[in-house]
């Protein structure tokens, strides 16, 4: 089929536009396709420079994506925010009572809360109570 019948134009690696990237690039980019609903281009295959007026359907050539389009890739907020949450929920967890406090406790230098350490009832707003969390509760 002639270069000129390819439904999208062309490109040899030396010739490629500024701008496009093949999906592989775009990933070492840390981009996602974005809003490219597909190529706009063919990085035509190291064979085809050989024969320039020929478009190539070869396995090898690389679908060309606009990298003005493209968006940087998600990033797992979920999984974070539960790591983060697991990181700060050890922080300020008291190993003895199973109190977890809003605030981070000197647990590397005392090992448990100041109430557990001191023997005295926290606070009931220093601590988080079931009823503070109602999205770690099922309802009854
Ligand atoms: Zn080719
Ligand atoms: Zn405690």
């Amino acid at each position: 089929m002639p270069r000129e019948d390819a439904a999208l134009p062309e490109f040899d690696r030396a010739d490629c536009p500024k701008g496009l990237v093949t999906r592989r690039q775009l990933r070492e980019m840390q981009l996602s396709p974005g809003d490219n609903d597909g190529p706009v281009a063919i990085l035509r295959c190291k064979l085809c420079a050989l024969r320039p007026q020929w478009c190539c359907r070869h396995p090898t050539r690389g679908f060309l994506l606009r990298v003005d389009l493209a968006k940087p890739k998600r990033v797992p907020s979920l999984a974070q925010e539960w790591a983060l949450d697991r990181a700060m929920a050890a922080r300020s967890t008291c190993p003895q009572c199973e109190r977890r406090y809003w605030f981070c406790l000197p647990l590397r230098t005392q090992g448990s809360c100041d109430p557990c350490a001191r023997g005295y009832e926290p606070s009931l707003d220093t601590y988080v109570t079931p009823a503070a969390t109602p999205g770690h509760r099922l309802a009854a």
